[in-house]
Protein backbone atom coordinates (compact mmCIF):
# COMPACT_ATOMS: atom_id res chain seq x y z
CA UNK A 1 0.00 0.00 0.00
CA UNK A 2 1.49 3.31 -0.77
CA UNK A 3 2.17 5.44 2.02
CA UNK A 4 0.01 8.24 3.27
CA UNK A 5 0.35 11.71 1.85
CA UNK A 6 -1.28 13.89 -0.76
CA UNK A 7 0.74 13.09 -3.53
CA UNK A 8 3.25 14.88 -5.24
CA UNK A 9 3.53 18.61 -4.53
CA UNK A 10 1.33 18.16 -1.13
CA UNK A 11 2.42 19.45 1.95
CA UNK A 12 3.61 17.11 4.38
CA UNK A 13 1.20 14.87 6.60
CA UNK A 14 0.87 12.28 9.09
CA UNK A 15 3.08 10.15 6.01
CA UNK A 16 5.38 12.23 6.51
CA UNK A 17 5.64 12.05 10.35
CA UNK A 18 5.81 8.70 9.84
CA UNK A 19 8.51 8.57 7.39
CA UNK A 20 10.52 10.67 9.71
CA UNK A 21 9.67 8.46 13.11
CA UNK A 22 11.09 5.38 10.55
CA UNK A 23 14.24 7.75 9.70
CA UNK A 24 15.25 8.42 12.91
CA UNK A 25 14.62 4.75 14.13
CA UNK A 26 16.96 4.02 11.45
CA UNK A 27 19.57 6.49 12.26
CA UNK A 28 19.74 6.33 16.41
CA UNK A 29 18.89 9.51 18.41
CA UNK A 30 19.42 12.48 16.43
CA UNK A 31 19.96 15.99 17.86
CA UNK A 32 17.13 17.83 15.63
CA UNK A 33 18.39 20.26 12.87
CA UNK A 34 17.17 23.43 11.77
CA UNK A 35 14.98 23.09 8.58
CA UNK A 36 16.96 23.94 5.63
CA UNK A 37 15.07 26.54 3.33
CA UNK A 38 16.21 26.62 0.01
CA UNK A 39 13.09 28.94 -1.23
CA UNK A 40 15.18 31.96 -1.85
CA UNK A 41 15.67 32.02 -5.57
CA UNK A 42 14.76 35.39 -7.25
CA UNK A 43 15.10 33.26 -10.39
CA UNK A 44 11.65 32.89 -12.06
CA UNK A 45 10.41 29.44 -13.08
CA UNK A 46 11.82 28.27 -16.66
CA UNK A 47 8.10 27.12 -18.59
CA UNK A 48 5.79 29.54 -16.97
CA UNK A 49 2.95 28.09 -15.77
CA UNK A 50 2.84 25.59 -18.58
CA UNK A 51 2.72 21.57 -17.37
CA UNK A 52 5.34 19.10 -17.32
CA UNK A 53 5.56 15.52 -19.10
CA UNK A 54 3.65 13.95 -15.74
CA UNK A 55 0.93 16.93 -15.89
CA UNK A 56 2.30 19.04 -12.85
CA UNK A 57 2.66 22.82 -13.52
CA UNK A 58 5.90 23.45 -13.01
CA UNK A 59 5.44 25.59 -10.26
CA UNK A 60 4.35 22.69 -8.11
CA UNK A 61 7.09 20.56 -9.28
CA UNK A 62 9.45 23.39 -8.24
CA UNK A 63 7.74 23.18 -5.11
CA UNK A 64 7.89 19.36 -4.66
CA UNK A 65 11.49 19.69 -5.67
CA UNK A 66 12.27 21.94 -2.99
CA UNK A 67 10.16 19.55 -0.42
CA UNK A 68 11.99 16.91 -1.27
CA UNK A 69 15.80 18.57 -0.65
CA UNK A 70 14.61 20.24 2.68
CA UNK A 71 13.44 16.55 4.00
CA UNK A 72 16.31 15.07 2.75
CA UNK A 73 18.56 18.13 4.42
CA UNK A 74 17.06 16.55 7.41
CA UNK A 75 17.79 13.26 7.09
CA UNK A 76 21.12 14.00 6.18
CA UNK A 77 22.55 16.95 7.64
CA UNK A 78 26.12 15.31 7.68
CA UNK A 79 25.93 14.73 3.79
CA UNK A 80 29.64 15.25 2.17
CA UNK A 81 31.36 14.21 -0.79
CA UNK A 82 32.37 10.89 0.07
CA UNK A 83 35.78 10.98 -1.41
CA UNK A 84 38.81 11.79 1.10
CA UNK A 85 40.81 14.55 0.08
CA UNK A 86 42.96 16.89 2.01
CA UNK A 87 43.45 19.52 -0.75
CA UNK A 88 42.21 20.22 -4.46
CA UNK A 89 44.12 18.08 -5.79
CA UNK A 90 43.85 15.03 -3.93
CA UNK A 91 40.06 15.44 -4.52
CA UNK A 92 41.06 15.80 -8.35
CA UNK A 93 42.90 12.61 -8.48
CA UNK A 94 40.41 10.73 -6.42
CA UNK A 95 37.40 12.07 -8.87
CA UNK A 96 39.40 10.71 -11.41
CA UNK A 97 40.10 7.32 -10.31
CA UNK A 98 36.21 6.71 -8.99
CA UNK A 99 35.02 6.33 -12.27
CA UNK A 100 33.15 2.64 -12.37
CA UNK A 101 34.17 1.97 -9.01
CA UNK A 102 33.28 3.12 -5.49
CA UNK A 103 34.61 5.81 -3.46
CA UNK A 104 35.34 2.97 -0.70
CA UNK A 105 37.35 1.54 -3.20
CA UNK A 106 39.09 4.86 -4.10
CA UNK A 107 39.21 5.95 -0.25
CA UNK A 108 41.60 2.44 0.20
CA UNK A 109 43.61 3.51 -2.38
CA UNK A 110 44.54 6.98 -2.39
CA UNK A 111 46.32 7.19 1.19
CA UNK A 112 49.38 5.17 -0.57
CA UNK A 113 49.11 7.07 -3.74
CA UNK A 114 49.15 10.41 -2.13
CA UNK A 115 52.09 9.29 0.25
CA UNK A 116 54.46 8.30 -2.77
CA UNK A 117 53.33 11.59 -5.10
CA UNK A 118 51.97 14.32 -3.00
CA UNK A 119 52.06 17.22 -6.08
CA UNK A 120 51.18 17.02 -9.33
CA UNK A 121 55.08 17.31 -9.91
CA UNK A 122 55.58 13.90 -8.39
CA UNK A 123 52.79 12.85 -9.78
CA UNK A 124 53.46 13.61 -13.51
CA UNK A 125 57.61 12.28 -12.91
CA UNK A 126 55.73 8.92 -11.97
CA UNK A 127 57.27 5.81 -13.11
CA UNK A 128 53.89 4.73 -15.45
CA UNK A 129 54.39 0.96 -13.79
CA UNK A 130 54.97 2.00 -10.80
CA UNK A 131 51.35 3.91 -10.35
CA UNK A 132 49.66 1.93 -11.68
CA UNK A 133 50.32 -0.89 -9.18
CA UNK A 134 49.15 1.45 -6.67
CA UNK A 135 45.80 2.35 -8.45
CA UNK A 136 45.04 -0.96 -9.82
CA UNK A 137 42.62 -1.79 -7.05
CA UNK A 138 40.31 1.17 -8.50
CA UNK A 139 40.30 -0.74 -11.70
CA UNK A 140 40.93 0.44 -15.91
CA UNK A 141 44.04 1.07 -13.75
CA UNK A 142 46.02 1.63 -17.12
CA UNK A 143 43.52 4.19 -18.53
CA UNK A 144 43.82 5.97 -15.50
CA UNK A 145 46.89 6.09 -15.29
CA UNK A 146 47.74 7.34 -18.40
CA UNK A 147 44.65 10.36 -16.98
CA UNK A 148 46.60 11.13 -13.85
CA UNK A 149 50.27 11.34 -15.77
CA UNK A 150 48.47 13.60 -18.62
CA UNK A 151 46.72 16.01 -15.77
CA UNK A 152 49.13 16.25 -13.31
CA UNK A 153 51.94 17.18 -16.44
CA UNK A 154 49.12 19.54 -17.76
CA UNK A 155 49.05 21.04 -13.79
CA UNK A 156 52.87 21.36 -13.95
CA UNK A 157 52.99 23.00 -16.93
CA UNK A 158 50.03 25.23 -18.00
CA UNK A 159 48.61 25.82 -14.32
CA UNK A 160 51.82 26.44 -11.69
CA UNK A 161 51.25 23.14 -10.47
CA UNK A 162 48.39 24.26 -8.74
CA UNK A 163 44.57 23.07 -9.55
CA UNK A 164 42.46 25.78 -11.48
CA UNK A 165 39.22 26.92 -9.67
CA UNK A 166 37.27 27.55 -13.68
CA UNK A 167 35.18 25.07 -15.40
CA UNK A 168 36.73 26.07 -18.65
CA UNK A 169 40.39 25.03 -17.47
CA UNK A 170 39.64 22.18 -16.01
CA UNK A 171 38.23 20.54 -18.45
CA UNK A 172 40.61 20.78 -20.46
CA UNK A 173 42.82 18.65 -18.26
CA UNK A 174 43.34 14.36 -19.55
CA UNK A 175 40.81 12.60 -18.14
CA UNK A 176 38.65 15.56 -16.53
CA UNK A 177 35.25 15.99 -17.67
CA UNK A 178 32.36 18.16 -16.63
CA UNK A 179 31.09 16.00 -13.72
CA UNK A 180 34.87 15.30 -12.47
CA UNK A 181 35.31 19.43 -12.89
CA UNK A 182 31.78 19.81 -10.97
CA UNK A 183 32.92 17.81 -7.78
CA UNK A 184 36.18 20.04 -7.45
CA UNK A 185 34.37 23.28 -8.09
CA UNK A 186 31.75 22.67 -5.74
CA UNK A 187 33.96 21.21 -3.31
CA UNK A 188 37.15 22.96 -3.30
CA UNK A 189 36.29 26.25 -4.13
CA UNK A 190 33.01 26.13 -3.18
CA UNK A 191 31.62 27.27 -6.61
CA UNK A 192 27.98 25.80 -6.49
CA UNK A 193 27.25 23.08 -9.01
CA UNK A 194 25.03 20.27 -9.85
CA UNK A 195 27.17 16.16 -9.84
CA UNK A 196 25.20 14.39 -12.00
CA UNK A 197 26.04 10.93 -11.49
CA UNK A 198 24.53 7.54 -12.05
CA UNK A 199 22.93 8.01 -8.56
CA UNK A 200 21.47 11.42 -9.26
CA UNK A 201 20.05 10.98 -12.31
CA UNK A 202 18.64 7.62 -11.38
CA UNK A 203 16.16 9.57 -8.43
CA UNK A 204 15.57 12.57 -10.07
CA UNK A 205 13.89 11.06 -12.96
CA UNK A 206 12.09 8.51 -9.96
CA UNK A 207 10.81 11.99 -8.84
CA UNK A 208 9.67 13.11 -11.97
CA UNK A 209 11.53 15.96 -12.08
CA UNK A 210 12.70 15.47 -15.90
CA UNK A 211 12.50 12.55 -17.98
CA UNK A 212 16.18 13.15 -19.15
CA UNK A 213 18.88 10.76 -19.20
CA UNK A 214 21.54 13.17 -20.75
CA UNK A 215 24.06 14.36 -17.64
CA UNK A 216 24.41 17.47 -19.44
CA UNK A 217 20.35 18.39 -19.61
CA UNK A 218 19.79 16.91 -15.91
CA UNK A 219 21.92 19.18 -15.08
CA UNK A 220 19.86 22.01 -16.97
CA UNK A 221 16.91 21.06 -15.67
CA UNK A 222 17.77 21.11 -11.87
CA UNK A 223 19.68 23.96 -12.23
CA UNK A 224 16.52 25.78 -13.23
CA UNK A 225 14.84 24.08 -10.07
CA UNK A 226 17.03 25.24 -7.18
CA UNK A 227 18.71 28.29 -6.32
CA UNK A 228 22.91 28.21 -7.11
CA UNK A 229 23.17 28.23 -3.16
CA UNK A 230 21.64 24.97 -3.00
CA UNK A 231 22.96 23.20 -6.21
CA UNK A 232 26.11 21.28 -4.12
CA UNK A 233 24.47 20.52 -0.67
CA UNK A 234 21.46 18.81 -2.93
CA UNK A 235 23.60 16.80 -5.23
CA UNK A 236 25.48 15.27 -1.98
CA UNK A 237 21.94 15.04 -0.13
CA UNK A 238 21.10 13.06 -3.77
CA UNK A 239 23.65 11.22 -3.54
CA UNK A 240 23.50 9.68 -0.40
CA UNK A 241 19.45 9.23 -0.73
CA UNK A 242 20.36 7.00 -3.93
CA UNK A 243 23.25 4.81 -1.72
CA UNK A 244 21.28 4.42 0.82
CA UNK A 245 18.32 3.94 0.64
CA UNK A 246 16.88 4.69 -3.21
CA UNK A 247 18.90 1.67 -4.27
CA UNK A 248 19.18 1.00 -8.37
CA UNK A 249 17.51 -2.15 -8.21
CA UNK A 250 15.69 -2.81 -5.27
CA UNK A 251 14.70 0.76 -3.51
CA UNK A 252 13.81 0.24 0.19
CA UNK A 253 10.52 2.11 -0.70
CA UNK A 254 9.13 1.37 2.96
CA UNK A 255 12.06 2.56 4.61
CA UNK A 256 11.87 5.78 2.86
CA UNK A 257 11.68 9.26 4.37
CA UNK A 258 10.64 10.88 1.71
CA UNK A 259 7.84 8.37 0.51
CA UNK A 260 4.83 10.75 0.80
CA UNK A 261 6.47 13.14 -1.99
CA UNK A 262 7.40 10.36 -4.19
CA UNK A 263 5.99 9.99 -7.34
CA UNK A 264 7.61 5.91 -8.06
CA UNK A 265 6.95 5.20 -4.28
CA UNK A 266 6.02 1.04 -4.91
CA UNK A 267 8.87 0.72 -7.40
CA UNK A 268 11.31 -1.04 -4.44
CA UNK A 269 10.07 -2.94 -1.57
CA UNK A 270 7.07 -2.00 0.47
CA UNK A 271 7.25 -4.29 3.61
CA UNK A 272 8.72 -1.59 6.65
CA UNK A 273 11.13 -4.87 8.05
CA UNK A 274 12.08 -6.07 4.75
CA UNK A 275 12.84 -2.51 3.69
CA UNK A 276 15.09 -1.76 6.30
CA UNK A 277 17.13 -4.75 5.55
CA UNK A 278 17.85 -3.20 2.68
CA UNK A 279 19.20 0.49 3.98
CA UNK A 280 23.02 0.69 3.53
CA UNK A 281 26.34 2.41 4.95
CA UNK A 282 25.40 4.33 8.77
CA UNK A 283 21.79 4.30 7.59
CA UNK A 284 21.64 0.39 7.93
CA UNK A 285 24.31 0.42 10.89
CA UNK A 286 27.48 -0.24 8.90
CA UNK A 287 30.54 1.80 8.52
CA UNK A 288 30.57 4.77 5.34
CA UNK A 289 32.76 5.15 2.95
CA UNK A 290 35.32 7.85 4.09
CA UNK A 291 38.16 6.20 6.00
CA UNK A 292 38.27 9.96 7.29
CA UNK A 293 34.42 10.67 7.56
CA UNK A 294 33.50 15.15 8.92
CA UNK A 295 33.56 14.56 12.14
CA UNK A 296 29.50 14.96 12.38
CA UNK A 297 29.42 11.49 10.61
CA UNK A 298 27.26 9.73 12.79
CA UNK A 299 28.37 6.34 11.11
CA UNK A 300 31.58 4.70 11.51
CA UNK A 301 34.43 5.31 9.39
CA UNK A 302 35.45 2.71 6.38
CA UNK A 303 38.15 0.11 7.20
CA UNK A 304 41.36 0.29 5.18
CA UNK A 305 42.10 -2.24 2.32
CA UNK A 306 41.61 -5.98 2.71
CA UNK A 307 40.43 -5.01 6.11
CA UNK A 308 37.80 -7.96 6.71
CA UNK A 309 34.59 -5.86 7.35
CA UNK A 310 31.33 -5.92 5.28
CA UNK A 311 30.35 -2.25 4.34
CA UNK A 312 27.46 -2.02 2.45
S1 LIG B 1 13.05 4.57 -2.18
FE1 LIG B 1 11.05 4.41 -3.21
S2 LIG B 1 9.81 6.03 -2.24
FE2 LIG B 1 11.94 6.49 -1.76
S3 LIG B 1 12.64 7.89 -3.31
FE3 LIG B 1 13.16 5.84 -4.03
S4 LIG B 1 11.44 5.14 -5.30
FE4 LIG B 1 10.75 6.92 -4.08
Amino acid sequence: MRAQGKGPGGPPDKGTRRAAASRDSALGERTPEKKTRAANSSKPPAGGGGKTSGGESHLALVRRARRINRELAEVYPYAHPELDFENSFQLLVATVLSAQTTDLRVNQTTPALFAAYPTPEDMAAADPEALEQLIRPTGFFRAKAKSLLGLSAALRDNFGGEVPGRLKDLVTLPGVGRKTANVVLGNAFGVPGITVDTHFGRLVRRWKWTDETDPEKIEAVVCDLFPKSEWTMLSHRVIFHGRRVCHSRRPACGACPIAPLCPSYGEGETDPEKAKKLLKYEMGGRPGQRLKPPADFPGQPAPPLGADVEVE
